[in-house]
């Protein structure tokens, strides 16, 4: 047994996990209602959220409804997945969107 490998900052930590999302992140979402292709993914917080590895959302141009895609243990997936439903997508931590005003992940 060596030493432990664990000699990560928090930033370190961070950013691994900041990659690992990256990783998860879809290039795009079909949307839920009408099949288009959303290639604006927005990054949801899981951090405080147990169970949850990453998760996407995305608003259509189309149809302006928003689809979510999750990663993690699949029971709290799918509570948070009905919960979401039952909500009809007002999900606190994604904040309302404007039609046509996508919080894009690269505001150019
Ligand atoms: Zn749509």
């Amino acid at each position: 047994m060596g030493q432990a490998k664990h000699r990560g900052s928090l930033a370190q930590r961070v950013a691994a996990a900041t990659a690992h999302i990256d990783a998860l992140r879809p290039a795009h979402i079909v949307c839920n209602q009408c099949r288009n292709e959303i290639a604006e993914v927005v990054d949801i917080d899981v951090r405080k959220m147990h169970g949850l590895t990453a998760a996407f959302a995305a608003t259509c141009r189309e149809c302006q409804s928003v689809t979510y895609a999750m990663s993690g243990d699949p029971q709290t997936v799918q509570a948070l997945l009905a919960t979401i439903a039952e909500q009809e997508g007002e999900m606190p931590l994604l904040g309302r969107q404007k039609p046509g005003d996508a919080v894009g992940l690269d505001n150019k």
